[in-house]
Order: C-alpha cells, then structure tokens, then sequence
C-alpha cells in the first residue's frame, strides 16, 4: 500500500518525501511543477537512495488523478498541493480559490471513489488571523483575513462537511506555524521564484550576496524589540509531524485540527542575530514601514500535538539557521540546472560534490 503525496516536488513535500522513504514506506508523488522542480525529486532519490512513481499530474485534472488512483494501491493521502503566497493571492484571487478549493474537492470525490478515507492536509495558521490570544491554541476561532487563508479555512470547513456526511473518514488538519530551514544535507530547500516573500529565504539571499540588504517590515510593534514574532519551525520536524499524522489518520476516525509549531516565538531581529551566530555572515538590515496585514505576534499552543499524535518539534534556531544556509551556500540559484553542470563529466543530477562539498557522489556523508 501507498501513500499519496500531492505537491510532493515543494519545499515542504520534498523534506516529507524523504522522511517517509527513509521510514520504509512506499509512496506515489504527483505535482504539476507550478511551484516546484524536477531536480527536487531527484534530490529525494539520490538522498534516500530510494525510488517512487512520480506522477506530473494537475489536482485540477481529474481523470490523470483517476489513474493515480488505478495505477496503485493507495490507502492514504498527504495533500500539499497548493498555491501559497499571500500576496499574490489578493492580486489573483480566483486562480487561488480554483487551484486550492477546486483541487482538494477533486482529490477527495477521487479518494472517495477508491475508498480511501485517511488525509493529511496542509492547513496553516493564517487561518487564526490576527488574534491576542497567545499561545494559540486549536480553539481560538478562525478568521483568516486574506485569500490564501481564506482558501485554508474553506478547505478546512469543507472537510469538517465532508466527515459530517461520511463518518469514516479520518482527516488530520495540520496548522503550520512558520516553516524554515533545509534538510541538513544542504541536498534539499526552499526554492522560491524570484524576490522571496518571506524572512528566512530573504536573510539567507543577503547572505550568499544575492540581495544588498533585509527589509525589516516595522520596528514600532508592541513586543520587547519593536519587531514582529512568529513561531519559526525546522522543516525536517514539520515532516516529521505528517508521519505522525498519518499513524493517527490510519488508527481512528474523526476530524481533527493540530497546531504544529515550536510553541516559541522569536523577534525579527532575533532570527537575524541567531542567522549571523550560526553562519558568521554579517545581515546589513534597515528597518521600513510594517507590511499591511502583518500581525504583531503570532505563535502556537503545540500541545495538542504532543498529547494525541505524540510530535515534537525538535531543533532550535540555530540549526535552523545553519541548515538554511547550507542550503542556500551550496545552491545559490535553487535547484536550477546550470548549479549542477559537473567539471567531472558525470551528469548533473549524479554528481553533487561542487554543492555539497561534505558529501560523496551519491549524495552520503563521507
Ligand atoms: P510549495 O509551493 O513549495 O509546494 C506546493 C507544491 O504543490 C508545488 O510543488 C506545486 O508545484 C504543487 N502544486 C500546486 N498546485 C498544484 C496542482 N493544482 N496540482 C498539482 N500540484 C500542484 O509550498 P510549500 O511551502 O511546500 O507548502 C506546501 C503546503 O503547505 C501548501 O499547501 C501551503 O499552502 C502549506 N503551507 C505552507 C507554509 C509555508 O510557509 N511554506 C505555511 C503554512 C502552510
Ligand atoms: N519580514 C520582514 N522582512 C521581510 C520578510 C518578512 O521583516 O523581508 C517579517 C514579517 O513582517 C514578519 C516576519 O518577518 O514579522 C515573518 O514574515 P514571513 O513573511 O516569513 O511569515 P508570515 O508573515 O507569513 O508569518
């Protein structure tokens, strides 16, 4: 039996991919590459030394996801396929809500056809708006105040629907606090398009000399430093949370929404000072207006998540820090191809010792 991964080709699917064939289970990607590249799942076999079916299917395409299904025996599902970026959002709204409600409803009347009852979603927590109530925890009410987060909160409620009308569906709705970090190889990363959105890829940027200096978006907020805190989490433990999720989506039913943070937040300026200790690169900074929507403090309650799926976010800024910039050091240009054209002649997807200096051809620590 199988896992289904959508949006497996992404920053955070690519790290979950990996975590799940490195715990031996079988799994089956699709992803249209509209956020993502090839080169990432080439990365996720020669890190794992593990292959897969790869399906480069569009969720919005329901027949290639009908033969997802008929192709192989799937007993659940971990859906990150989505479009995520806020701004972009409010410009196109109707291509978010097509793309992330039109794809999960299509992926569940599939998964209902085959019978396969058990989801992992990739909520976020934008879907709590702005809130005074920190520590937040799964009560605080839902008020996403922009359209990627509205899509969140709709998928969310539409599932809750969707159990209500089927009580043998077993759904996990998984509230991402803030995702940073690499895999620690330095092999896998964010890979943004263009200017990045959000912090830590726009630090590790200024780092490698690819930007002059950090934006910092408000210094007058009411928090010890001026600037803004989010509860920043390593990617490796948020992975690591999908497959606890899954344990628990395969031994009940029921519906249930788990934050998935450190429970610890720290300040901008905080994650630049911590950014400049872990890799000794100097972040020249100037701090400008607050970007409208921001809140001033957002960080999770992750008890529930210890209490009933028994995960744990286990690395510290530090090596969030470190791993990020590894990422960033080796592949200045993401996963772009001419990084990997190899002076040895190997092809390029083969030969990784320019990138990753620590490792041997194969991609494993030496
Ligand atoms: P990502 O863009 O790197 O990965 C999403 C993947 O889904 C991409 O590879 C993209 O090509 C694919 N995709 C998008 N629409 C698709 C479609 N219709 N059919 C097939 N594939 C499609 O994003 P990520 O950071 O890995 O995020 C994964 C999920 O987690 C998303 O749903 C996102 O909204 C959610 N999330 C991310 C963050 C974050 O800060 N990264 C925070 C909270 C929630
Ligand atoms: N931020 C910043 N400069 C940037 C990007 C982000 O000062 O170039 C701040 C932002 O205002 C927020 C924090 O860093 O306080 C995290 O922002 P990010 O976009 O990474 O995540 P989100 O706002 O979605 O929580």
């Amino acid at each position: 039996m199988a896992i289904l991964v959508t949006g497996g080709a992404g920053y955070i699917g690519t790290h979950a991919c990996v975590e799940l064939l490195n715990s031996s289970q079988e799994i089956v990607v699709v992803d249209n590459f509209s956020n993502s590249k090839q080169e990432a799942l080439n990365r996720v076999r020669l890190l794992t030394g593990k292959d897969f079916r790869f399906y480069p299917a569009d969720l919005l395409d329901r027949k290639s996801l009908t033969s997802v299904f008929s192709e192989n025996e799937i007993d659940s599902v971990v859906h990150f396929a989505g479009l995520k970026a806020v701004g972009e959002s409010a410009v196109v709204p109707l291509r978010y809500y097509d793309n992330n409600l039109t794809g999960t409803i299509n992926l569940c009347e599939v998964m209902r056809e085959f019978g396969v009852k058990k989801l992992v979603f990739s909520s976020s927590a934008t879907v709590y708006g702005h809130t005074n109530n920190v520590p937040i925890t799964e009560e605080v009410p839902l008020r996403a105040n922009n359209p990627y987060g509205r899509t969140k909160q709709m998928i969310e409620e539409m599932l809750v629907d969707l159990y209500e009308s089927d009580p043998t569906w077993s759904i996990a709705l998984l509230r991402y606090f803030n995702p940073i970090g690499a895999h620690e190889s330095g092999l896998i990363g964010e890979d943004p398009n263009g200017i990045p959105n959000n912090l830590m890829p726009y630090i590790a940027q200024v780092a490698v000399g690819k930007i002059r200096q950090l934006h910092i978006f408000g210094g007058d907020y009411p928090t010890k430093d001026g600037t803004g805190i989010r509860d920043y989490i390593h990617v490796t433990d948020l992975a690591n949370g999908h497959l606890k999720a899954l344990n628990y989506v395969r031994d009940s039913t029921g519906i249930q929404p788990f934050n998935l943070g450190t429970g610890r937040g720290y300040s901008v300026l905080e994650v630049v000072e911590a950014f400049e200790n872990a890799t000794k690169k100097h972040i020249p900074y100037r701090i400008v207006d607050r970007r409208p929507g921001d809140a001033a403090v957002c960080y999770a309650n992750p008890e529930k998540a210890l209490n009933e799926l028994n995960w744990v976010a286990e690395r510290n800024l530090e090596q969030m820090c470190r791993d990020t910039w590894h990422w960033q050091q080796w592949n200045p240009n993401g996963y772009e191809k001419k990084q990997l054209i190899s002076a040895s002649g190997l092809p390029y997807a083969t030969d990784y010792t320019h990138i990753a200096p620590h490792l041997n051809q194969k991609g494993h620590k030496h």
